[in-house]
C-alpha cells in the first residue's frame, strides 16, 4: 500500500485535442484509488479535471476540490465530491492544496495547470516542501516543456540537481512507483526551512 495519502492532480480545464488525454486521467484515478490515495484538486467539473474527479469517485475513491469562491462561475464546481472547500483566493487555494497533499502531479493542460506544477516544482528546490513533483507527459503532451527545462540546464539557470525534482512518466502506476522512491535531492537553494 501507498505511503502517500493524498496526491494533487493539476490538469486542464478542457479536455484537449485528443480522446488519450481524458483516457489517462481514467488510469490515474484508478491507480490512485487502487492504492488507497486520495485526490486533491482545483474543484471543477469541466475537462480533465471533471474526468479525474468523477473517475475517481467512480472507483470508490475520495475526492477534495479546492476552489476560490468568487473566482469561478458556480455552474464549473463540481457538486458531487466527497468534500468541496472554498477559498478565498487562488493564492489561497495554491497554499491548501500544497498543504494538504503528499505530492504533485501535471496531466496535460494549458496555463492554469502549468503555473501550478512549475510553482510546487519552485518550492521544492527552495525547500519548503521535500514532496515528489512529477509530470504525466500523455502523448509527448510535455516533451516541449522538458527540452526546454533541459536547455535552462545547458544555459546555466537551472542546476542539473535541482532538474532532478522533475519526475516525467508516460505511465501512471510507474509515476506512482517513482513516487513512492522519491527523496529530495540535497542540495536546496538558499532556503533550508520546511514551511509544509
Ligand atoms: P488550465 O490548465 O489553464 O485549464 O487551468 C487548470 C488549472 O487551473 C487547474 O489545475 C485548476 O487548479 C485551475 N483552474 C483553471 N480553470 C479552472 C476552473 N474553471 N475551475 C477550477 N479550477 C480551474
Amino acid at each position: 500500500m501507498s505511503k502517500m495519502k493524498k496526491l494533487c492532480v493539476y490538469c486542464g480545464s478542457s479536455a484537449g485535442g485528443q480522446p488519450d488525454y481524458a483516457l489517462a486521467a481514467r488510469q490515474l484515478a484508478r491507480a490512485m484509488v487502487r492504492q488507497n490515495i486520495d485526490l486533491v484538486y482545483g474543484g471543477a467539473s469541466v475537462g480533465i479535471m471533471g474526468e479525474i474527479a468523477d473517475n475517481v469517485l467512480e472507483e470508490g475513491g475520495n475526492v477534495i476540490g479546492i476552489i476560490p469562491k468568487d473566482l469561478f462561475v458556480k455552474e464549473v464546481a463540481h457538486t458531487g465530491l466527497t468534500e468541496l472547500r472554498e477559498v478565498a483566493s487562488m493564492h489561497e487555494r495554491k497554499l491548501l492544496m500544497a498543504e494538504l497533499s503528499d505530492g504533485f502531479i501535471a496531466l496535460p493542460g494549458g496555463f492554469g495547470t502549468i503555473e501550478e506544477i512549475l510553482e510546487i516544482i519552485t518550492w521544492s528546490q527552495l525547500g519548503i516542501h521535500q514532496k515528489p513533483c512529477g509530470l504525466l507527459n500523455v502523448c509527448h503532451y510535455y516533451d516541449k516543456l522538458i527540452n526546454f527545462l533541459d536547455h535552462a540546464v545547458s544555459e546555466h539557470f537551472i542546476k542539473k540537481i535541482h532538474r532532478s525534482i522533475v519526475l516525467v512518466e508516460e505511465c501512471p502506476e510507474i509515476l506512482l512507483e517513482k513516487f513512492e522512491a522519491y527523496n529530495t535531492p540535497e542540495a536546496v537553494k538558499w532556503l533550508g526551512r520546511n514551511s509544509i
